[in-house]
């Protein structure tokens, strides 16, 4: 089962792929977490991600295309996996649509989790993440058993600098400019499906799986 997660800036696509990566046992592969311990490893790939994601641009197509088409053709992503973060822009888009091609694969569906602007800010300001595994949370909807902790390897949490508001609107504007038109793209390629995103996680959750088959 190949997927991809749609959506705004702290819309949930990584809440969401990682359950369905648990569930359909396969792979979770968000881009964002690639450039982040690219640039905590201090490599020259996340270096040069990070003066655009500090700046909450998005990182040239070129660095990230080739990036995700090896990843894609690794051994355990034979029975599929759930992309989040990738594509977003068009260009993106026809850069996998043709490497999968090559592939003789193709993507089923594209999961578009939709939540409006106003409900992002406050998504944002209460994303934590955890220095130590990147783990997500969030303060309010999604909280750590001890508070400031992460659940799974006891490190500390922070809020990401990219999740402060002034990024956050930079994020939406870009969101909306570059990553929008993928909507129209995959509904074109008869394989859009759209989900309320502004529900509870596991409403959420229930409706991609009525989408995936149990
Ligand atoms: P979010 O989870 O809030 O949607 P991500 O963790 O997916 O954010 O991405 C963080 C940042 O990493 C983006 O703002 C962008 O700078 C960069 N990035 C991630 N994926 C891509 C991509 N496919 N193309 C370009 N930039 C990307
Ligand atoms: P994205 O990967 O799209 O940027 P995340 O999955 O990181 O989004 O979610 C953004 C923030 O909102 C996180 O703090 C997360 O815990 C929280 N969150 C995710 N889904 C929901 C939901 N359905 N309701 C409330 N909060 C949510
Ligand atoms: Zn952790």
């Amino acid at each position: 089962m190949k997927v991809i997660m749609l959506g705004a800036p702290g819309a949930g696509k990584g809440t969401q792929a990682k359950k369905i990566a648990a569930k359909y046992q396969v792979p979770h592969i968000s881009t964002g977490d690639i450039f982040r311990a690219n640039i905590k490893n201090g490599t020259e790939l996340g270096k040069k991600a990070k003066t655009y994601m500090d700046q909450g641009l998005l990182v040239p197509d070129d660095l990230v295309v080739d990036l995700v088409v090896d990843r894609v053709n690794q051994e355990d992503c034979t029975k599929g996996y759930v992309l989040d973060g990738f594509p977003r822009t068009i260009p993106q888009a026809e850069a996998l649509d043709k490497a999968l091609n090559d592939l003789g694969q193709k993507v089923d569906y594209a999961i578009n989790v939709e939540v409006p602007d106003e409900n992002i800010i406050e998504r944002m300001g209460g994303r934590r993440a955890c220095v130590g595994c990147g783990a997500t949370y969030h303060l309010v909807y999604a909280p750590t058993k001890k508070e400031g902790v992460c659940d799974t390897c006891g490190r500390e949490l922070i809020l990401r600098d990219d999740d402060k508001p002034e990024t956050v609107t930079k994020r939406l504007n870009v969101y909306h400019e570059q990553t929008q038109p993928l909507i129209d793209y995959y509904t074109q390629a008869g394989i859009l499906r759209e989900v309320d995103g502004t529900v509870d996680i596991e409403d959420v959750f229930r409706a991609i799986t009525l989408i995936l088959g149990e």
